[in-house]
């Protein structure tokens, strides 16, 4: 049946040799074309994989660098982070714009009481607020950041390093008509803000033109799966097995359903992880702690718990209270919250640049869910707690 169709290859002797040097020729051709062309291929078999590969590229979504959530298009990735500092006193709350920013920082300042630094990429927020003052921890946190640092004032030590450091500074007090007052609350709680008002103010004085890099690398969603197997697995196992007299039990990962922080009680902070969304609940001072505009309670998706050692910075604030200086340059414990399970860490950050890494006891990276990363900066004095 192939005879018909392939009548060359019928014939005496002659023809199977001239064949045969052809296919040879031809043999030759095409391995010289496959040597002298990388890539390239007469069969033509190499040039579907550019294709193939620009497909997973596309299949692949944009995400944010900072949080790894999915964004629309690069314009939302490709610009300056903004780092705002928001108050956390009992007239601060509920805050305004807290449910927006990819990271937030928590820290201690003076008496007890906390203040975050809320850095916003991928999302606007309308409505950011109250923004306060800024502490010398600030340069060090925010500077690997490239972000445009929004507060308001400083003492005048912080303000003569912030000066010095080259950070993009939009300190209200050169900034005025990037905030505004609102009237339903009293000073100093009262000044706000918004991510568009902040950009428009600081994009022409400190244009970026870089790329943003983010802290964190990010589980995938079959890794995300495969921990809450291991989680609901190790919860389901009998109090009898877990209270093993013979004290040999281990878990197999450490399930972790409430997450406390130890601040004063007037900053006191309670996580509780729910399972249903792989989110932690946010409680401050006993209540949910809530966003102003939505009455949504905040959520973490992530939350850091890192020790930082904590000296008196000799700045006193007008109560007579000494500010603290939190050192988060150099190394120390962390504990890492994520997807209801617990990871022992270490941090390190090694200069003003770089960006503090949080690495698991095998020296890896630990990976974060996409979404919001609450760091806690917690006095190396005291220690956080879960059940
Ligand atoms: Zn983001």
């Amino acid at each position: 049946m192939s005879s018909t169709k392939h009548p060359s290859r019928r014939g005496g002797k002659p023809g199977k040799v001239r064949a045969a040097a052809v296919l040879l020729a031809v043999a030759f051709l095409v391995t010289l074309i496959s040597l002298s062309v990388p890539g390239c291929s007469w069969f033509g078999s190499d040039e579907k994989k550019p294709e193939k590969k620009a497909a997973a590229e596309e299949a692949e979504p944009l995400t944010c660098p900072l949080c790894g959530l999915p964004v629309e298009g690069q314009p939302a990735i490709d610009r300056r982070p903004i780092a705002v500092k928001i108050g956390n006193d009992p007239e601060a709350r509920p805050q305004s714009g807290l449910d927006k920013p990819c990271v937030v920082f928590e820290e201690l300042t003076e008496g007890g009481i906390t203040r975050f630094m809320a850095v916003y990429l991928c999302r606007e927020a309308d409505l950011i607020g109250p923004v306060r003052s800024a502490r010398p921890a600030d340069i060090e946190i925010a500077f690997p950041y490239n972000a445009l640092f929004c507060h308001c004032g400083g003492g005048p030590d912080t303000l003569a390093a912030l000066q010095a450091s080259g950070l993009a500074d939009l300190d209200e007090m050169a900034w005025t008509g990037a905030y505004w007052r609102i009237r339903e609350r009293r000073a100093p709680h009262n000044l706000y803000t918004s991510t568009s008002r902040l950009r428009s103010a600081g994009d022409g004085a400190f244009p970026f033109h870089g790329e943003v890099t983010g802290p964190f690398e990010f589980l995938t969603d079959k890794e995300q799966a495969k921990m809450e197997k291991e989680r609901a697995r190790e919860t389901k196992k009998t109090a009898a097995e877990q209270s093993d007299p013979t004290g040999t039990y281990t878990p197999s990962v450490t399930v972790v359903n409430n997450i406390y922080i130890p601040y004063q009680s007037l900053c006191a902070v309670k996580y509780t992880y729910d399972a249903t969304t792989g989110r932690f609940l946010r409680f401050v001072s006993g209540a949910p702690h809530i966003e102003n505009t939505s009455a949504a309670q905040l959520a973490a998706d992530n939350v850091i718990v890192q020790y930082v050692t904590e000296t008196p910075s000799g700045v006193v604030d007008v109560r007579g209270a000494n500010s603290p200086d939190l050192g988060v340059l150099g190394s120390g414990r962390a504990q890492v919250f994520v997807r209801g399970q617990l990871i022992d860490a270490n941090w390190q950050k090694s200069s003003r640049a770089e960006y503090t890494t949080y690495t698991d006891n095998a020296g890896e990276p630990v990976k974060l869910k996409p979404g919001v990363t609450w760091i806690e900066l917690v006095p190396a004095s005291g220690q956080a707690t879960f059940d």
